[in-house]
């Protein structure tokens, strides 16, 4: 039977939410143990476009709710991060592009309107043109306009690495965790055999936290998966690209987002509406004959003879709602010493791991003294996933 452990906060996830929190908490002084059962990132944060989003994709769908300023603070709060000043210490995560872009191929669309009606969009918003244009919509025959959002956008594997080495030796790899009960409360975890005592648990297993409640006899709080069928496409003729190219729903035609590949090409990830229900529905073949049928729509002069086409299926996992709201901050339940959230979308982790931070300092759980850990077996760190699949 291996030695037990204790330490102050127990996370179970580590995808970016249990990473950055992770990385928080230790800031902070609290110890921690961080448990995965796959590689770190391995889950829907790699498979993410890696957008740092300010919330203005969602004023496409109605006017900004209070909720969606909350989102508006996190390009700023990442910026920081990431030149080292912020409250993570992000310096050497690569940033694909300082800014994203709203991409109107034709005359401007009923919902472009609208969202330009909104005062706070607008002071975020500029067009840009001609040589301001992203490159690989600088082309004589480009018709539209482009918005220059205030958004970044990551690469995601280097973020994924930085947040791993900002764990120190809080990392552990367990595929068995079952509860550790003690007078009838939660005390902790066991994991592969080790019992592990904390003063606060955190599932943030992103699709794994239903099944990790279940295990705990819980329901609540209840998560929906929203599958996605995204397209990759890889050429030695593609430029990049960062966009929602708009069509005449509140949501993008096209989102795509571009990827450095191993032998010196780019990659185009291709997500939004595409990859949605209609995309779902779709086999492999006729999603990427839809995908190719856009980009001759909207990119004809980009050459794809030879370009490499794939696709992906991943679930997003967020908590249960109702089908018309989205989720535009992120979430959190508690029953007692258990904390379960979903950050919704990985530019919302600055924001899931102020909500457990204030649980904490609301419960008045400060940092206590453990022994060390032992040497622990540590879970992978995700790679460029894509270059797997092309
Ligand atoms: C295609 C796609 C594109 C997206 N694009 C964006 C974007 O551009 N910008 C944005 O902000 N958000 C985006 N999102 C959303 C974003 O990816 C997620 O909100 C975020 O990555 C969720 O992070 P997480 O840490 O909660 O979950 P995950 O990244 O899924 O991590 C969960 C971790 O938990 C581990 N785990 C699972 N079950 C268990 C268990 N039982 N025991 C132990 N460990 C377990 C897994 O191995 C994994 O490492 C996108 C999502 C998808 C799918």
């Amino acid at each position: 039977m291996p030695e037990g452990i204790s330490t102050d906060i127990l996370i179970v996830g580590g995808g970016v939410a249990g990473l950055w929190l992770n990385a928080r908490l230790r800031r902070l002084g609290y110890s921690t143990l961080l448990v995965d059962k796959g590689t770190l990132g391995g889950g829907q944060s790699v498979k993410s476009q890696g957008i740092i989003h300010g919330g203005t994709k969602y004023a496409l769908q109605g006017a900004l709710t209070g909720a969606s300023e909350a989102i508006a603070d996190m390009p700023r709060r990442w910026r920081e991060a990431l030149e080292g000043a912020g409250e993570l210490d992000l310096t050497g995560v690569r940033l694909l592009s300082d800014a994203h872009y709203l991409w109107s191929p034709g005359t401007l669309a009923g919902n472009l309107t609208s969202f330009f009606a909104s005062k706070a969009v607008r002071s975020r918003v500029g067009q840009v043109k001609g040589d301001e244009l992203p490159p690989a919509l600088q082309h004589p025959r480009f018709k539209g306009k482009v918005y220059r959002l205030a958004e970044l956008v990551l690469d995601v594997p280097s973020l994924i690495a930085r947040l791993a080495e900002l764990a120190g030796d809080s990392l552990l790899a367990g595929r068995q965790i079952e509860p550790l009960l003690e007078h009838g409360e939660l005390a902790g975890l066991r994991i592969d055999g080790r019992a592990v005592r904390a003063q606060r648990i955190v599932f943030s297993a992103g699709g794994g936290t239903a099944e990790l409640l279940a295990a705990l006899g819980l329901q609540q709080p209840a998560m929906q998966r929203r599958p996605l069928h995204m397209v990759l496409v890889k050429a030695s003729t593609l430029k990049p690209l960062y966009a929602h190219c708009l069509g005449g729903g509140p949501k993008p035609r096209i989102t795509v987002t571009s990827h450095p590949t191993a032998d010196g090409q780019w990659l185009w990830y291709l997500g939004g509406e595409l990859a949605e229900a209609a995309g779902v529905a779709r086999d492999e073949a006729g999603q990427i004959a839809a995908a190719k049928k856009e980009l001759a729509e909207l990119v004809p002069w980009i050459d794809l003879t030879e370009a490499k086409w794939a696709t992906l299926r991943i679930d997003r996992a967020e908590p249960a709602q109702s089908a018309l709201a989205r989720p535009d901050n992120a979430f959190l339940a508690e029953q007692g010493r258990l904390l379960v959230g979903w950050p919704t979308k990985l530019a919302l982790s600055p924001d899931f791991a102020d909500r457990i931070e204030a649980a904490l300092t609301r419960d008045g759980i400060r940092p206590a003294t453990h022994p060390p850990l032992p040497d622990l077996p540590r879970p992978a760190v995700t790679g460029p996933f894509w270059e797997g699949l092309l």
